[in-house]
């Protein structure tokens, strides 16, 4: 067993804390509440907390595609391939190059337009499905070009999984999903994201290390190494495992608990390489992410501008992080463009001659083609239904590759606990469920706090009421508690 868990939570009904917002799910499922012992905290109670559910989300069901052990890129070149040149796919899911990201899911969007358009007449009728930045860089491109468009929305909103808030809980635009320009070196998001008004600063990647007793320590390579050295190992193997199969079966499983000077063992920076690393950026645990296409994976020869994360071998030694509102950018591309919010459509009827699709009020609606960009995970769902059947190329593709989550909870507080400049912080030992912050007072001014959670803590997270998450979300602060 590679990763230890220290459970830390248990149910905190007392708690009244003051303005907690629900999590982004527009139907939410009920939370039920954990119970327990509560875990007392002395970090300070929070002015306000709003927390996000992707997986309860039943118009994401997840965060962001990743490759599951057994996926291959041709999985998404599959799930890109149009059918019948009547359903075409975009979405971050079908990307060429950096799946899992906002430049990810606009170039799926371009490339899916620039599909229709070789084909369709001038005179056509289009209809996208979705409006992420997926369908809206569709549509936005398709109406350019002069073709007849209509975008439908299952929610009240468009962006997808781009969700900005801004009101008057918090003192700047916060951001339920995407943050950061996870970019490669030849984005031009944070170009647009600056001409619309949208500041984007660079942010750093060292991170401010603690042990959960609060002592600074700076990362024992030891971790990274162990996990590098299984994926060259399992480079070389015939067939395609986990990671944590990988790591085991490699030798590299075996690295000692025992503890040094800092009270961190050389296991602990094994499970911190994989938390602030393997499951922040796959949304997955070491039991689910491939091997062969892990981020940091040797890249394979047929395979080096395609693979899931994936395709980090560009990534840029400094990402941006967004802090003046992402949906900026949706709100430019939906500029004039015919969107028809809260209509969820629940077929998609193709043949020779067009395309019917039936909304959920029960009203259809017949078009020429349709870009489809709904996310994997509700593919998955098979929340939408396609008549005839998709091809099974396309179901192959859909069942093999997988849907990871991070959450995050974001915390405004009265004024700072801490007394670190840092703006990221990480935890090492204990497993603690947020394992990576964002501390935006030296890059704002406010005291405002942003955390992740992912994979199977994110998973499990996801049942707790607001107060039981809120107390798991201090617990994990407790490292940097100034002293007094
Ligand atoms: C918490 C979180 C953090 C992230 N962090 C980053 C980051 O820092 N950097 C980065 O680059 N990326 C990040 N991502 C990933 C990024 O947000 C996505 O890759 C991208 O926004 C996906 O865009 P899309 O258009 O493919 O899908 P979506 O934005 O999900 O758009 C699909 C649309 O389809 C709609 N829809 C679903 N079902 C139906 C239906 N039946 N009928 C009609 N409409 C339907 C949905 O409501 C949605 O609006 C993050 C994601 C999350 C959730």
């Amino acid at each position: 067993m590679i990763t230890r868990r220290t459970l830390l939570l248990g149910t905190a009904s007392g708690l009244s804390v003051l303005a907690l917002a629900g999590c982004t799910t527009p139907e939410p499922e009920p939370t039920p509440s954990v119970t327990g012992t509560p875990t007392p905290t002395l970090v300070p109670q929070p002015l306000t907390m709003r927390r996000t559910n992707w997986a309860g989300d039943a118009f994401a069901r997840g965060s962001f595609s990743f490759a599951a052990v057994g996926a291959t890129p041709e999985h998404r070149a599959a799930l890109r391939e149009p059918v019948a040149d009547r359903v075409f796919f975009a979405g971050e899911a079908t990307a060429i190059s950096e799946p899992g990201t906002v430049q990810g899911a606009r170039e799926s969007g371009l490339r899916a337009a620039a599909e229709v358009e070789a084909i369709a007449d001038q005179s056509e009728r289009i209809a996208v499905i979705g409006a992420g930045m997926a369908g809206l860089s569709a549509a936005r491109l398709l109406v350019d070009a002069g073709y007849d468009v209509i975008v439908i929305e299952a929610r009240d909103r468009t962006g997808g999984r781009i969700d900005t808030v801004t009101d008057a809980d918090w003192p700047f635009p916060i951001e339920l999903g995407p943050s950061f320009i996870r970019s490669s070196a030849t984005t031009d998001l944070d170009e647009q994201l600056t001409v619309l008004g949208a500041a984007s600063l660079e942010f750093t990647t060292e991170a401010e290390v603690r042990t959960r007793a609060g002592t600074v320590v700076a990362v024992d390579p030891v971790g990274a190494e162990a996990v590098a050295d299984a994926l060259v190992w399992a480079a070389d193997q015939a067939r395609d495992v986990s990671l944590e199969r990988a790591i085991v079966d490699s030798g590299n499983g075996t690295l000692s608990t025992t503890v040094g000077d800092t009270g961190v063992s050389p296991a602990d920076w094994l499970d911190y390489d994989l938390a602030t690393g393997l499951k922040v950026t796959t949304g997955a645990g070491p039991g689910e992410v491939s091997a062969w296409y892990a981020p940091g994976a040797p890249a394979t020869s047929d395979t080096s501008t395609d693979a899931n994360t994936d395709a980090t071998e560009d990534a840029p030694a400094v990402p941006r992080l967004v802090i003046g509102g992402y949906r900026s950018l949706l709100d430019d591309l939906a500029t004039d463009i015919d969107v028809v919010t809260s209509n969820v459509v629940t077929l998609v009827a193709y043949d020779d001659d067009g395309v019917s699709l039936r909304l959920g009020a029960g009203e259809s609606l017949s078009v020429d083609r349709v870009v489809v960009t709904i996310p994997l995970g509700v593919l998955q769902d098979e929340a939408l239904e396609f008549s005839p059947a998709l091809p099974f190329a396309h179901r192959g593709a859909i069942a093999a590759l997988g849907m990871g989550v991070l959450d995050k909870v974001w915390l405004r507080f009265d004024e700072a606990f801490w007394s670190t400049d840092a703006p990221l912080w990480t935890i090492v030992g204990g497993d603690p469920d947020f394992a990576v912050w964002v501390n935006l007072l030296p890059l704002t001014g406010e005291p405002v706090l942003m955390g992740v959670v992912a994979a199977e803590n994110a998973d499990r997270l996801s049942q707790f009421s607001d107060d039981d998450f809120l107390v798991a979300a201090l617990s994990a602060l407790e490292p940097f508690l100034a002293a007094p």
